[in-house]
């Protein structure tokens, strides 16, 4: 069934913020996932950088671009800006949807560069509203789909729902070396995952604890893996995985990202 209305959901793995200043494999197809999406109304980006004690949603007019990240990463990156306005109407909206769960409106986040490293790329012109939905870091993961799913609704309402992490994700054991070969457990788990996304089984997804070595190691803390399951959460039956990339950086970084979408011709 064509629908012409919904918006689709979005998963990126954003890897390094030196995307941010690259051109690349990865964030070419970052910007071809724009183009074949509607310009959407707004984004909600719910970030592997803003995990907190509880649920917040920023709700300020103008959002600041947030520099979180280590000194030693290029200069440039530390001047970029995301200037792209808030939506505080869609802040209370999101509030409505996830009651009765308290959901506080944040003045003091902004846009962390697990989401501007990758709009800067999808949307560089920054004229489209973007709230950030923080990840409550005492929840397992079937909770997190449950909020994707009472979040769903926005899709019919224009807003883009976008996820930004890595599933796998391990920067203990990472080699900068641009040509590494992947580990073979991060291989294996990624291609799990990519596998459970194109099957439509979210719930073999919600516990990365309990899916043995390969996901412990590609998973040794959950921030950059939980962002998946919101997006799996607002997928409507019917909907279509579109993978790219798929693929695996510096040994154990994966950047695969999909987007899911109804329409037929998206493939
Ligand atoms: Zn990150």
């Amino acid at each position: 069934m064509v629908s012409s209305t919904r918006t689709p959901a979005v998963f990126l793995g954003h890897g390094s913020p030196t995307n941010a200043i690259e051109d690349n494999e990865c964030t070419r197809a970052w910007a071809r996932i724009a183009e074949r999406i509607a310009r959407p109304k707004a984004i909600l980006s719910i970030s592997a950088h803003w995990y907190t004690r509880g649920t917040y949603v920023t709700a300020m007019a103008n959002p600041r671009t947030i520099h979180d990240f280590g000194a030693g990463l290029p200069a440039p990156l530390f001047s970029l800006q995301y200037p792209a306005p808030g939506d505080p109407a869609l802040a209370r909206r999101i509030q409505s949807l996830l009651a009765p769960l308290p959901v506080a409106l944040d003045e003091r986040w902004g846009l962390d560069h697990g989401t501007w490293s990758v709009l800067l790329k999808a949307y560089p012109e920054a004229d489209i509203p973007v709230v950030q939905l923080s990840i409550d870091a005492t929840r397992p993961g079937a909770w997190h789909h449950q909020l994707g799913r009472q979040l769903r609704p926005l899709r019919d309402e224009g807003v883009l729902i976008l996820g930004t992490g890595n599933v796998v994700h391990n920067l203990g054991v990472m080699e900068w070396s641009p040509h590494a070969e992947p580990y073979d457990w991060a291989t294996r788990f990624n291609d799990y995952v990519i596998e459970s996304i194109r099957d439509d089984q979210p719930e073999r997804l919600f516990d990365g604890s309990a899916l043995g070595r390969d996901a412990a190691l590609s998973i040794p803390s959950p921030d950059h893996y939980l962002p998946l399951l919101y997006v799996l959460g607002a997928r409507h039956p019917g909907d279509r995985a579109l993978i790219e990339p798929d693929h695996i950086v510096l040994k154990s970084l994966s950047m695969m990202s999909f987007m899911l979408d109804d329409r037929p011709t998206t493939a």
